[in-house]
């Protein structure tokens, strides 16, 4: 791993393979110019246009005292990890809860299952109330468990929960548990044998969408934004503002902003190596003849020994409705999918990637499936570049020893139920409000020279969790 997380970042590639949600782009977003050169002068410039700058950019129209910003995306909006993800708002914060209780204690556990949820409602809700067409659903999702230790580990966890946050037993804590037979019966899992399940509170959407409502409205309310207009170099002056270059020209501001997750080490040396690259990989099945007609009425995890996929299906109503969208398969590529790290090419797939994830809609639902659709299983396949920290979390804040470069990036494959509000978190930083964050957000995710001593070792909370063998 040590190899992979020295490969070099680059910027993100031009010719990404093609998502779903972004076909076609949105015509009046996709390619927005504010003019044909960035201005000279900015009080704030924010780079990247995925769910996390944009949502900084609509908090810091929330403040009076804004000032004037400017959003650099280097290729179309949000076409980075946002614009190809699988949109599933789903948290399972049982199975980092034991984890993050053994390394942080249990009240910052608590803090950040509380997070992860309310950052779930807080999407939802704010797609709702800006009236974004995102496709949204929100309702349960369950999670099929098809190793025993993975299994007795998660119901241990979750009885942890339970006893550390009695007061949320309907909200954060509310886990349902079926044993194997119910599981087969109630969710169509008839092909291998699963453990069990277990059913929460979730949610999903196209997080294309969502994100492309967001940059309209900051659009609207006079936010500049350049897209195709790659940040290439980030300098600060002696006078303490900071240049970013760009191939439109160059703007000097009091503060910028990196929501790069993860090509942040592209323009932040200190950043490489502790923000590694991940590719991501998507297939989208069309339903097969025996699927219910009205399509799944959850979201769906399948989770094994040492990995897992996620399964979203494609809401009644929306485009594509009852498609099955299916991400993950990371260690059935070679050498458990190492090679996946430390690349930020999503121009390509990778091919044994893709043959496991075409397969597993007949392997999970067995007879369930039934035959493929006539126009084939497969509508299209994807990839996309996550960020992944040492330690499992966000880096969020201003970077040690520069002043007024802030940060906001490294949401591993869990953004959707982390960046709104860490964008929250961020601008209240920027804002001097620190002090009214102490009640809800993690120190764990505070940029800080400590964690960024931290070796980078791979992806967290993948195998059983380690119960009984720590305190
Ligand atoms: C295949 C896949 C599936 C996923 N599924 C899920 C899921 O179901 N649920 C979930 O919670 N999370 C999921 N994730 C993770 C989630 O998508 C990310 O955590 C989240 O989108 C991060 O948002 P962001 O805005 O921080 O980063 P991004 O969306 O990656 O945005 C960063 C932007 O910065 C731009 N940029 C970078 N460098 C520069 C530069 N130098 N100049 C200008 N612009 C630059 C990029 O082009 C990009 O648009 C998935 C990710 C992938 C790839």
């Amino acid at each position: 791993m040590d190899e992979r997380a020295a490969v070099p970042v680059t910027l993100p590639r031009q010719n990404p393979t093609i998502a779903y949600w972004q076909d076609p782009p949105d015509p009046e977003i996709a390619d927005y110019l504010s003019s044909s050169q960035v201005p000279e002068i900015a009080d704030t410039v924010i780079i990247g246009s995925g769910i996390t700058g944009s949502l900084i950019a609509w908090n810091l129209f929330q403040s009076p005292d804004h000032g004037h910003f400017t959003m650099l995306e280097a290729r179309q909006a949000c076409s980075g990890a946002t614009g190809r993800n699988g949109g599933h708002t789903k948290a399972a914060s049982y199975r980092s809860f034991h984890d993050n209780a053994h390394s942080l204690g249990t009240e910052a556990a608590v803090k950040i299952a509380r997070l992860e949820y309310d950052n779930i409602k807080a999407v939802h809700a704010f797609a709702r109330k800006y009236n974004i067409d995102c496709d949204l659903y929100s309702g349960d999702t369950v999670d099929i468990i098809y190793d025993q230790a993975q299994w007795d580990n998660s119901v241990k966890s979750i009885g942890a929960m339970r006893k550390a946050m009695p007061e949320l037993l309907d909200t954060v804590a509310r886990y349902e548990i079926w044993g194997k037979e119910e599981a087969r019966e109630k969710f169509f899992v008839r092909g291998e044998e699963c453990v069990g399940a277990i059913m929460y509170e979730a949610g999903s959407l196209s997080a294309y969408k969502f994100v492309v409502g967001v940059l309209k409205m900051v659009v609207q309310r006079g936010g500049e934004l350049y897209t195709n207009t790659p940040a290439t170099k980030l300098e600060k002056g002696e006078d303490g503002m900071w240049s970013v270059q760009t191939l439109r020209g160059v703007v000097k501001a009091k503060r910028v902003v990196l929501a790069t997750n993860g090509y942040s080490g592209f323009l932040c040396e200190k950043f490489q190596g502790k923000i590694v690259p991940l590719r991501g990989q998507i297939t989208v099945h069309r339903p097969g003849k025996n699927q219910p007609v009205s399509g799944l009425s959850t979201t769906y995890s399948f989770i094994y020994k040492n990995g897992y996929e996620y399964m979203i299906p494609r809401p009644q109503g929306s485009k594509h409705a009852g498609d099955i969208v299916i991400g993950g398969g990371l260690v059935m590529a070679k050498d458990e999918g190492v090679e996946e790290f430390g690349t930020t090419d999503d121009t390509t797939i990778n091919q044994d990637i893709s043959k496991y994830l075409t397969e597993t809609t007949p392997r999970y639902f067995g007879n369930d499936w039934g035959d493929d659709h006539a126009d084939g299983r497969i509508r299209q396949q994807w990839t996309g570049i996550m960020g992944y920290s040492p330690d499992g979390f966000p880096f969020i804040g201003e970077v040690p020893g520069e002043k007024n470069l802030w940060m906001a990036a490294s949401f591993q494959g869990h953004g959707m139920v982390l960046c709104f509000m860490c964008a929250r978190a961020l601008v209240a930083m920027m804002g001097g409000e620190e002090e009214a964050l102490e009640s809800w957000f993690p120190d764990a995710f505070k940029v800080s020279e400590e964690r960024l001593k931290k070796k980078f070792a791979g992806r967290l909370h993948t195998k059983p969790l380690d119960i009984g063998t720590k305190p």
